[in-house]
């Protein structure tokens, strides 16, 4: 809902637990297309967000509770078909407030639609146990049910780089399980979750069960740490996620943190192939992906023939304005081309080359980057140590297999992995050894809509989202005993 027209910059209200509200303080939201002001959101204070708790924790996890099931999953059905028919709106919305090409803003509203669809594969893992009493003599004649249910309230938080499938994975996972959800969508991208509130409100989804906090990730401590918020479901980086969780104490959490994953390649590996795949991870969306290709180590005759392809592939990839036929647009500040230039400098120094791109085009927009640096001297490297968000990946030759594993697993993140080759006996020992939550066998990592569970290791996160996966992170248990004797 807009509330005012101020120089052609539309002012919207957020969705709080019943009621769009606004505030006398507005947040600008900004496209990284050309880095000016196209709309405005109320910055919560402190106050409202606590009343909204307060309605949420007493009436909004009773009213999606007790929305029996079967209804609760015909809103979904029609908050898909919603979607759909505001298709135009929403791609409009990722692409002015992302960046994201068209053809990426279309993937992602299909992912939502299609995520929301799927709902019903979770309801298969809403199941409570029966655990009869009769294997201890303490507890015959007597039975228990183990009843799984929800959590209560979950407050989502959300990264910017998928602010519509993001807020509606949570959403999906956190409601159908029963509990109602207060999102905090990232502050550079706060529209699509605000869109996504409107379509539920239309879709007759319990009025108190969901609320939008248009807030800045500074002004969240209050909440995180408040006890009525049973479980915490936050994407975004490690360093983020960390405090998050420092903060909210004993909870409930599902942490998917940074990532930047590796693709070890066999010497056996079809190079062109493989150079076509992970030229694909490193610029879908301009490498602002958790499970965009950051580390090619690969065994050493396959290194040459992989390293040309690669560099012919990224010579192809055409960056722009995403309104354009391009295949990279801007990213999101230019402060990560910053980061960028600085982990460059912090590379060349320590004996890296540059081996494609890392040049600025201007502000936000940049060149996609390869690099290649000794083995010896790869632990050293910023980019190693920490993920920088955009299309940047460096390539190290390793003797074998086994130094691949353990130069991969001795990154601090562990989300996925790819294995490009074809020799089973190494594949095998790649999937045995490598510390992360996924390993994709000759293809690069990618979520997608969560068919297949992902999720990290190690500072790459905590518990896994995908479909039926995550119900176990936002239910508990309660044992009832009943004694017949
Ligand atoms: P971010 O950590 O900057 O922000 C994530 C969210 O946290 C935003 O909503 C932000 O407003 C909020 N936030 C910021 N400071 C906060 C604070 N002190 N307390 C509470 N909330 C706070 O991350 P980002 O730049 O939006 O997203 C990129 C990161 O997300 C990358 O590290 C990427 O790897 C990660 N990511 C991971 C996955 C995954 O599945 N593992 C998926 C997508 C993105």
């Amino acid at each position: 809902e807009i509330v005012s027209f101020d120089s052609k910059i539309p002012s919207f209200k957020t969705y709080l637990v019943g009621d769009w509200v606004s505030s006398k303080e507005f947040e600008d939201v900004i496209s990284p297309i050309d880095l000016t002001v196209f709309a405005r959101v109320p910055r919560i204070p402190d106050q409202m967000i606590d009343q909204a708790l307060t309605k949420i924790y007493e009436k909004g996890r009773w009213e999606v509770r007790d929305m029996p099931g079967e209804k609760r999953l015909k809103t979904f059905h029609d908050m898909a078909s919603l979607l759909d028919k505001f298709r135009e709106d929403l791609i409009e919305a990722l692409i002015v407030g992302n960046g994201k090409t068209r053809a990426a803003a279309n993937g992602e509203v299909n992912a939502s639609i299609e995520r929301l669809i799927r709902a019903d594969l979770d309801v298969r893992k809403l199941y409570g146990e029966y655990v009869p009493g009769d294997w201890s003599s303490e507890s015959l004649e007597t039975e228990a049910i183990v009843r799984r249910e929800p959590v209560g309230v979950v407050l989502a938080i959300t990264p910017f780089n998928y602010p519509l499938f993001d807020v509606v994975n949570k959403f999906v996972y956190s409601t159908v399980a029963g509990n109602a959800i207060l999102i905090k969508p990232a502050s550079r991208t706060p529209l699509p979750a605000l869109l996504f509130a409107r379509i539920a409100e239309i879709a007759g989804f319990p009025r108190h069960g969901l609320g939008v906090l248009t807030v800045p990730g500074k002004e969240m401590d209050k909440i995180i740490s408040d006890k009525r918020i049973g479980v915490i479901s936050f994407t975004g980086s490690t360093e983020t996620g960390e405090k998050v969780i420092r903060l909210g104490g004993v909870k409930q959490y599902v942490m998917e943190l940074g990532g930047g994953d590796s693709a070890i390649v066999l010497d056996d590996s079809d190079p062109t192939y493989t150079a076509q795949k992970i030229a694909t991870s490193m610029t879908s969306y301009s490498g602002q992906r958790c499970d965009s290709i950051k580390f090619v180590f690969s065994e050493p005759n396959v290194y040459d023939p992989l390293k040309g392809t690669l560099i012919e592939e990224l010579k192809k990839v055409k960056i722009g304005d995403p309104r354009e036929e391009v295949n990279m647009g801007p990213v999101i500040e230019k402060g990560t081309v910053d980061e960028l230039e600085f982990a460059i400098k912090d590379a060349t120094e320590k004996g890296a080359r540059i081996l494609f791109g890392g040049k600025r085009i201007k502000d936000n927009y940049v060149e996609p980057t390869l690099l290649e640096i000794e083995k010896e001297r790869v632990k050293e490297l910023y980019l190693y140590k920490k993920e920088v968000f955009l299309s940047v990946a460096v390539m190290v030759k390793v003797e074998n297999v086994d130094e691949a594993i353990s130069l991969s697993n001795s990154r601090r993140y562990g989300l996925d992995a790819s294995v490009f080759g074809n020799d089973i006996n190494k594949i095998r020992k790649a999937i045995r050894m490598l510390e992360v939550g996924a390993i994709y066998i000759n293809d690069f990592p990618r979520h997608g809509i969560g068919y297949f569970p992902f999720g990290g290791r190690k500072d790459s996160g905590l518990g896994r989202e995908g479909i039926g996966y995550t119900i176990e992170h936002v239910t508990t248990y309660k044992t009832v005993v009943y004694n017949y004797k």
